[in-house]
């Protein structure tokens, strides 16, 4: 049976599917789904992430969270955690950067927060040496200060699709028509949730809504302003969003999300907004959206580069550079992506970030 097949079945037989439970069945469907079934990663995959592009992104990002680890005292026991770590590069790049860093590596206990069988094996491949912990959700973070990354990771989590229509919101939906799956639109109701977009949009505007965001950030904030830590969320998007941002890549090219479920990754853009928001709620602090681009060249990128490209060959010397524009540039990732920082009130702002 293809997941399209299982699609159709599951519309048949409980009607038209929102957004968010066609999302978490394409990604996640234990036998069927995306992330369930492949390593999607790298250039023979269907898209490549920042810490696949280059070593650098990893190593400055664990520097920023080593010196957040020493601004707060160095305490004796931390999490090191990452959500959703792919393939482990990430993870292993921080890890290599930081172990200069004195007691680190000894106070650090690697949490990599996963849901797909298959990527956790392949971050056992990358991580092993490391005897990291695997759990299925931020709800098992242990209570102890927590020095977190996630990159593409919320990108990834399950949208709703809401149109409005008067003071009230219609969901897109989808079902099955003679010529397959298509979208379709739900009866007209209030959206709680959404109550605060209703001074800022418009008749026929449409607004994502990502419910599964606000519990993760929650767990995280609580546990940071519990026992301090830091939060760096990357990913793309704006502060608050407008607009159908669903997307589908596979094989590097834009696809249609309903055309072969499963066989496409499936994305849309974060709302920071909310995310502070949900931070703030639990006692912590949040800095500024930073651009990757600023925020890597604060850390010091480039010259990180120069450091590097001493010991390579020209077609290597050719590709870090790419590597280097491809991160930082505004006309690549360096605006598209954004970063955003989640710490305690009463500590310094992660390097890199301002408040
Ligand atoms: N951070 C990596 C990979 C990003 S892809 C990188 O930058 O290369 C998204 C990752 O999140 C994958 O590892 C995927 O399996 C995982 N993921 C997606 N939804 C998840 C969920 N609900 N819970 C836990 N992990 C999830």
């Amino acid at each position: 049976m293809t997941l399209k097949d299982h699609l159709i079945g599951r519309i048949h037989h409980d009607g038209p599917m929102s957004v968010s439970d066609f999302m978490s069945e394409c990604l996640l469907h234990p036998t069927l789904g995306y992330y369930s079934t492949r390593d999607p990663f790298g250039a023979e995959g269907d898209f490549i992430t920042a810490p696949e592009i280059s070593q650098m992104f990893g190593e400055l990002i664990g520097l920023s969270l080593a010196q957040s680890w020493m601004d707060q005292g160095c305490p004796s026991t931390f999490t090191l955690a990452e959500l959703g770590p792919g393939r482990g590069t990430l993870m292993s790049d921080i890890l290599r950067a930081t172990r200069q860093v004195p007691g680190f590596h000894e106070a650090a206990q690697v949490c990599l927060v996963e849901a797909s069988p298959a990527l956790r094996q392949v971050q056992a491949k990358t991580l092993g040496q490391y005897t990291p912990n695997w759990i299925g959700t931020t709800t098992e973070l242990p209570e102890q200060p927590l020095y977190l990354v996630a990159n593409e990771f919320f990108d990834a989590l399950p949208i709703r699709q809401f149109i409005r229509e008067g003071e009230g919101w219609r969901e897109r939906r989808i079902g099955v028509t003679e010529d397959g799956l298509a979208f379709g639109l739900g009866p007209n109701a209030p959206q709680i949730a959404l109550n605060d977009r209703l001074g800022d949009t418009k008749d026929g505007d449409l607004v994502e809504l990502c419910a599964t965001a606000t519990p993760i950030v929650t767990d995280i904030a609580n546990c940071i302003a519990s026992h301090d830590g830091v939060a760096l969320i990357i990913d793309y998007g704006d502060w608050r969003s407008l607009g159908d941002t669903l997307q589908a890549v596979k094989a590097h090219e834009k696809t249609r999300p309903l055309d072969d479920p499963g066989q496409s990754d499936l994305t849309a853009h974060v709302d920071f907004e909310r995310l502070a928001m949900a931070a703030r709620a639990s006692g912590c602090a949040h800095t500024r959206l930073t651009p990757q681009g600023v925020f890597l060249e604060r850390l010091g990128i480039t010259t990180r580069a120069q450091a590097l490209i001493r010991n390579l060959n020209v077609p290597e010397q050719k590709r870090l550079i790419s590597a280097h524009r491809r991160l930082t540039h505004p006309d690549e990732m360096g605006n598209l992506f954004k970063v955003l920082g989640l710490y305690p009130a009463q500590s310094a702002p992660p390097p890199g970030l301002e408040p």
